[in-house]
């Protein structure tokens, strides 16, 4: 849990690198403090997620720049963001980033395009593990119960996502615009996590999954096992999302840091395993091999230091040595109870 916490400040710090390589390295400075928070602020930070993201798809960047702004939740992507902006204006460079911004804006707001705002958001880089949510679900009040205090401009979050248009002489700042993309991305999330425990959602998910949209999983003894996206936690501005393989049974890491700085509560952490158990013919069964350590070719003895940190439950993959069988943990033996 402390290591998928910790994975999305090192994405940041990535990013942050990346972008600013392309603007100026004033912002390297303003991003810094705010790296490591990993909250997220509607107010000032992570208010340029929506259309930061969208402008680091059209600038077909590095992959980092595009993680970190992806996140709506981190300080970081935000300053970044704003450093650019102050210092776009007094670079001699055109100010591609303002420019840029408002077109995302006016992208983001634009009702008459042919995509909806949602056939738009799955699309950005780093969205893979969403799927589209039915617009019939969304307009269902019912199914919306309780995200209006969660979520900051709700309403205008709510009709940003349904494409519906603002009233005629109504207009948002620019700084309003941005808290209400911030605000659609998490309510979009937060609608997600319900939306993929339905038949419906579930079958746009399984469509994903059977085309390996949610990666493989790493370990090589699982043979490239597609993975189902999971939360570990239903709380949002917990955890971000990890993977789980069906067949080790265990989490990861999303391949991808885009993917990875993503709020794992917009996939919760009921879904990976309903989704498993309503899709039957889908559970691999669990690897045949484990993996032993050698040194020139020889096991390493149960007794030697190499294993004296065994008795660790949590250190699952030396599960080689007898020392860590003998303290399964919880885990393990509902695991070995299921075979
Ligand atoms: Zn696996």
């Amino acid at each position: 849990m402390a290591s998928a916490e910790r994975r999305p400040a090192d994405a940041v710090g990535d990013g942050v690198v990346d972008l600013t390589s392309r603007v100026d390295a004033v912002s390297i400075q303003n991003a810094g403090p705010g790296a490591g928070d990993g909250s997220i602020g509607i107010e000032a930070s992570g208010l340029r997620s929506t259309g930061a993201s969208q402008h680091a798809t059209d600038a077909d960047d590095d992959q980092g720049s595009s993680a970190a702004l992806q996140e709506g939740s981190d300080g970081a992507g935000a300053k970044t963001g704003k450093g650019e902006e102050e210092e776009g204006g007094e670079s001699d460079e055109p100010d591609l980033t303002a420019s840029a911004d408002l077109e995302d804006s006016s992208e983001l707001s634009a009702s008459d395009e042919d995509s909806t705002w949602i056939s738009w958001f799955v699309t950005l880089r780093g969205n893979e593990f969403f799927c589209e949510v039915d617009e019939d679900y969304i307009q269902d009040d019912f199914n919306l119960t309780g995200l209006s205090t969660m979520v900051p401009y709700y309403e205008y979050a709510l009709d940003m996502i349904l494409d519906v248009e603002m009233p005629a002489g109504q207009t948002l700042t620019e700084e309003q615009q941005e808290v209400v993309e911030s605000a659609a991305e998490i309510l979009y999330g937060l609608i997600h996590a319900r939306y993929i425990l339905t038949s419906r959602g579930m079958q746009g998910m399984f469509d994903k999954f059977q085309v390996g949209a949610f990666g493989r999983c790493p370990r090589v003894y699982c043979q490239g096992q597609n993975v189902l996206p999971a939360g570990l936690s239903d709380v949002p501005r917990n955890c971000t999302v990890a993977v789980y393989c069906p067949k080790c049974q265990d989490i990861f890491h999303p391949k991808s840091t885009r993917q990875a700085n993503i709020d794992g509560a917009y996939f919760g952490t009921t879904f990976s395993h309903l989704f498993l158990l309503a899709h039957p013919e889908l559970i691999p069964s669990r690897p045949s091999q484990a993996y032993c350590s050698r040194i020139y070719g020889f096991k390493i003895h149960q007794t030697s230091a190499y294993h004296r940190n065994n008795k660790d439950p949590s250190n699952g993959e030396g599960g080689s040595g007898r020392g860590s069988r003998r303290k399964s943990s919880k885990k393990d033996k509902a695991r070995h109870s299921g075979r």
